[in-house]
């Protein structure tokens, strides 16, 4: 089965026309990593798939963290005595310092000033900051808002609560013929922030609807939860599915117009690092492999020694590296819908690669079959050698049972999805058999597989 193939039979226009809007409908709530703003976020992503929610009350331990405070926030502005707002949480959720505890006060601007964050260099733009884990206040404008405020009095209000409540993050499962898992996260924690946050947020949802009721090889597990902490929870109350995760990718920036990124996991050979590797190769100009880091979102988490999840980081524009991250310049402009679509091909494409790798055995390994003869090799052949034919030929070459498609994709430098067409064929002219893989039916273990394997060569 190819998942790829059934979404390209979609309408792409209107696909990433769905998926801007679901963003442009998550866009003014304020979310953060506790509170109604992300348990808001989720019962949206629940109309359209059945997420289980979980709540982790504040205090309890989570390896070397604790859960927090609940914060909410309703309004928050600063204003002239007696006069009008000069900055106005109602207009952009960014206005507050995420996080901030409740103030009420009348200051001078002098002593205002330390409360306030701005971008010199983009004296236009409101930056987005925030203080989970230290007890603060603070509001962000536009520089060029704060170069306007003349000496005097202030009216400064914060209505937040920072109180005992929970964590909530959703997770949602889609079983597979094999308990053997795929892991996809995405951070839903932050405000009014459209590439960093809302792009991997819907493209997740509608990867899960697209795979649905789907005949998979593996079972998939999305989870939807607050960065850093909500990673960190989910590990430490999930040790044993833990184990269950051969293969998992991080959703995040992958509605901006930049080329793909892809982010190794921390072990850098992983088959989802290869399968992307291959994918990303013929995705357009420009697409890059990154090498781990211990830095950036949730893979560093999954990535920590004690997990060494094979978890990788599909991205467009990569974090911290453009201008619009972390401001309100990271708006609904900044994403596109027909970015978000080809965003959430490309997650498709590296998902077919993990359903569809497998080995095959030759039935015919005694020279080269006659491809003719069967309709495989296009009349004239010889001096150019069309890539479908040169795909049956190495996969022919190559499936001795011990080379899978994607060893092969890689040493034909080939794309995966020309390699397992091929195999298709090969299987239906009679000249080709997989070998046996976990999810087939009956569950076979990957050591059971590797034994069988080493026997039958
Ligand atoms: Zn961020």
């Amino acid at each position: 089965m190819s998942l790829l193939a059934e979404l390209d039979r979609s309408d792409f226009a209107a696909v990433g026309a769905e998926l801007h809007q679901f963003a442009a409908d998550l866009y003014p709530i304020c979310r953060s990593i506790t509170g109604e703003g992300i348990r808001k976020t989720l019962a949206m992503i629940r109309e359209r798939v059945q997420l289980q929610l979980f709540d982790v009350p504040t205090g309890t331990p989570v390896f070397d963290w604790v859960v927090p405070k609940e914060w909410n926030i309703r309004d928050a502005y600063i204003k002239v005595p007696g006069g009008d707002r000069v900055l106005d949480f109602r207009k952009s959720n960014l206005h507050v310092l995420n996080y901030s505890i409740p103030v009420c006060a009348t200051l001078s601007l002098s002593e205002l000033r330390p409360h306030l964050y701005t971008m010199p260099d983009k004296p236009e733009w409101i930056p987005y900051r925030t203080s989970y884990y230290k007890e603060d206040w603070g509001f962000c404008l536009s520089h060029n808002q704060m170069l306007a405020l003349k000496d005097g009095e202030y009216e400064v209000c914060i209505d937040s609560s920072l109180v005992d409540g929970r964590l909530t993050y959703g997770e949602f499962v889609i079983p597979g013929r094999s308990p053997d898992e795929v892991l996809i996260s995405c951070h839903a924690c932050h405000p009014s922030l459209a590439n960093d946050n809302l792009s991997g947020l819907t493209v997740a949802t509608s990867l899960a609807r697209l795979l649905l009721e789907k005949d998979l090889r593996y079972t998939y597990r999305f989870l939807f939860i607050p960065g850093t902490i909500g990673a960190i929870a989910w590990l430490a109350r999930n040790q044993r599915t833990v184990s269950n995760i051969r293969h998992g990718l991080v959703l995040t920036c992958l509605g901006d117009t930049a080329a793909f990124h892809y982010k190794k996991s921390r072990r850098g050979d992983a088959l989802v690092d290869r399968a992307a590797a291959n994918v990303l190769a013929y995705s357009g100009e420009g697409a890059q492999i990154l090498d781990f880091s211990p830095y950036g979102y949730d893979e560093r988490q999954y990535g920590s020694p004690g997990f060494d999840l094979p978890v990788g980081c599909l991205m467009r524009s990569v974090w911290g590296t453009f201008p619009e991250y972390h401001t309100s310049a990271d708006n609904l402009e900044f994403i596109r819908p027909a970015q978000l679509a080809e965003s959430l091909r490309m997650c498709v494409a590296i998902l077919d690669v993990l359903e569809n790798d497998r080995r095959y055995r030759n039935l015919s390994p005694f020279g080269e079959p006659q491809l003719g003869k069967r309709g495989l090799y296009p009349s004239g052949g010889g001096e150019s050698i069309a890539q479908e034919v040169l795909a049956r030929l190495w996969v022919l070459n190559l499936s001795d049972g011990g080379h899978s498609l994607l060893d092969i994709a890689e040493r034909s430098a080939l794309p995966f999805q020309a390699i397992h067409q091929a195999a298709n064929i090969l299987c239906r002219g009679g000249l080709l058999s997989p070998l046996p893989e976990a999810g087939d039916g009956e569950v076979v273990s990957s050591e059971a597989s590797q034994s069988n394997r080493q026997q039958r060569l």
